[in-house]
């Protein structure tokens, strides 16, 4: 059994509880690690170190700044191996997609926000002769980051790196569900010898020390990827007392495909954008809107290619999928399947639980799943599912593919498959999403601003806008006499 620690003010302690909580590998469901159940105690302790560290870090050189993140992402490739077969374990995916994305992508954000660090400097606003203005970007002090279990160290890392870049200290909390990289990953930052109290790390529950984070007086600004009730809880605790968030939340993105388009790089890419980490990324196309001229043709290639995946053990090689995260998400999804057939789905493959045997015995999979002749505004096709589960939906014309795609609570992503340009920018503009693919689906750089609109969530990060996040701006006013 695996105990994990937190990791305040740079020593790795227990909680102040003295108690810990089962992690188990989605894999084969068996409990493998202890997590500490930590509450406001520790992240009282975390950030009274915190503050104390933020004296000095918040006044380092860029210089300085910089060269202890790419010591990170240094010690992050170092114990790639490591960390790779660990995300796997305790989020159930694909050992071949940690190696290829998760990991990669953590030690890429160190590395990228490292660098901008170097290329982000003051404004200067010139009033022709009679005054100059400069805005300064501060640090805001001890932030708060707390991200999800889907992309556990991917995630923790993007939130994480800027915001230590831009001067802050930090207090992270991982969900509780995939502890196990950001755990490592405090062993990584002790090594590259971060100062104390420059980052701290906080197991435990949401309710606990996510709360705890959201209502401490001291900490100014939160940065939250996680389900949008989740947000708007955050968002409930932390707006009275003028905190900055951000929240980057669920998604129920379209799939917009017209007869138009390559069929068959739009079928590839609906696999991946379906089914990719089990369905559960909040970028994933979970309603696909095919013009009716190709439906049938569609449908029953993107069927096939969809019976064709291999669902099994995480270690595996040859799998696409492995196992959801965990036994209550498996029982959400296949509720959501149940609710599916009663409003008139037609499950077209999947629709069950899987069981690949083997080593995979006991773990929590799920075929994947494709369903058909729902209504636009039934609970299947407004709600997110999170999981190996997407709709398929005709349409007859441009006007109709729009108003079916923008008609969720949600704006997150979406994708435009044609080959007409101009309909392609046409249906980009007008669809409500912070994000939008045309004949690709999940292609990043890291420069573009990343977020949703309405229920999706509120601010953008990535690039730039993740220091304008983590900054407070300060514009200094200087007048020039005799010009
Ligand atoms: P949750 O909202 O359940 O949890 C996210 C994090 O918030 C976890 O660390 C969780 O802790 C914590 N938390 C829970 N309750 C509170 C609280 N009251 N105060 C503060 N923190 C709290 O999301 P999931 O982990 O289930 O992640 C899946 C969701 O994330 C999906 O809706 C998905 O769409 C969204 N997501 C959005 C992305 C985006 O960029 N827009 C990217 C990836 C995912 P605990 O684990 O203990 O519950």
């Amino acid at each position: 059994m695996i105990r994990l620690h937190n990791f305040i003010n740079g020593r790795f302690q227990a909680p102040a509880s003295g108690q810990y909580l089962p992690n188990d590998s989605p894999a084969n469901g068996q409990v493998y690690s202890e997590v500490p159940d930590s509450d406001q105690r520790d992240v009282e302790e975390a950030y009274q170190a915190a503050a104390r560290a933020f004296q000095d870090w918040g006044r380092s050189s860029k210089q300085f700044r910089y060269e202890m993140l790419m010591r990170i992402a240094d010690g992050i490739e170092r114990r790639f191996d490591e960390l790779a077969e660990a995300e796997s374990k305790d989020n159930g995916k694909p050992l071949w997609l940690t190696r290829e994305v998760d990991i990669p992508r953590a030690s890429a954000n160190f590395r990228f926000f490292a660098t901008a660090l170097l290329h982000f400097d003051a404004q200067v606003h010139s009033m022709e002769g009679q005054a100059l203005n400069y805005t300064l970007r501060h640090p805001l002090g001890v932030v708060g980051c707390i991200s999800p279990w889907n992309l556990p160290l991917y995630l923790f890392t993007w939130k994480i790196a800027p915001a230590l870049a831009a001067g802050n200290c930090v207090i992270g909390k991982p969900s509780e569900v995939t502890p196990y990289t950001a755990y490592l990953l405090s062993e990584i930052v002790a090594e590259a010898g971060l100062p104390a109290g420059v980052l701290n790390i906080v197991h435990g529950l949401g309710g606990k020390v996510g709360q705890a984070l959201s209502e401490h007086p001291g900490i100014p600004a939160i940065s939250f990827t996680g389900g949008t009730a989740t947000g708007a809880q955050i968002a409930r605790t932390a707006a009275p007392m003028f905190k900055k968030l951000s929240l980057e939340l669920g998604g129920k993105n379209p799939n917009i495909i017209f007869a138009d388009a390559n069929l068959d790089e739009a079928v590839r890419m609906s696999v991946r954008s379906s089914f990719l980490n089990q369905g559960q990324i909040c970028l994933c196309g979970s309603r696909i809107l095919v013009e009716r001229s190709v439906y049938n043709e569609f449908r029953d290639r993107l069927v096939a290619e969809a019976k064709k995946i291999k669902v099994g053990h995480p270690s595996n090689p040859e799998v696409f999928m492995g196992a959801v995260v965990s036994k209550p998400h498996m029982e959400k999804i296949l509720a959501k399947i149940e609710t599916a057939k009663q409003e008139g789905g037609i499950v077209l493959c999947g629709g069950e639980r899987a069981y690949p045997g083997g080593e995979a015995e006991g773990g929590y999979y799920v075929a994947p799943t494709l369903i058909e002749n729902l209504s636009m505004d039934c609970s299947t096709n407004q709600e997110e599912i999170f999981g190996p589960v997407a709709t398929l939906t005709p349409f007859d014309t441009e006007e109709e593919a729009l108003a079916l795609a923008n008609s969720t609570r949600y704006g997150l992503a979406g994708s435009v498959w044609t080959e007409n340009i101009h309909r392609a920018h046409r249906v980009a503009a007008r669809l409500h999403s912070g994000f939008v693919w045309v004949n690709t689906w999940n292609l990043r750089d890291l420069r573009t601003p990343f977020g949703g609109m309405k229920d999706s969530g509120v601010g953008r990060e990535g690039g730039f806008k993740s220091f304008d996040f983590f900054t407070e701006a300060q514009n200094v006013c200087v007048k020039i006499e005799g010009y």
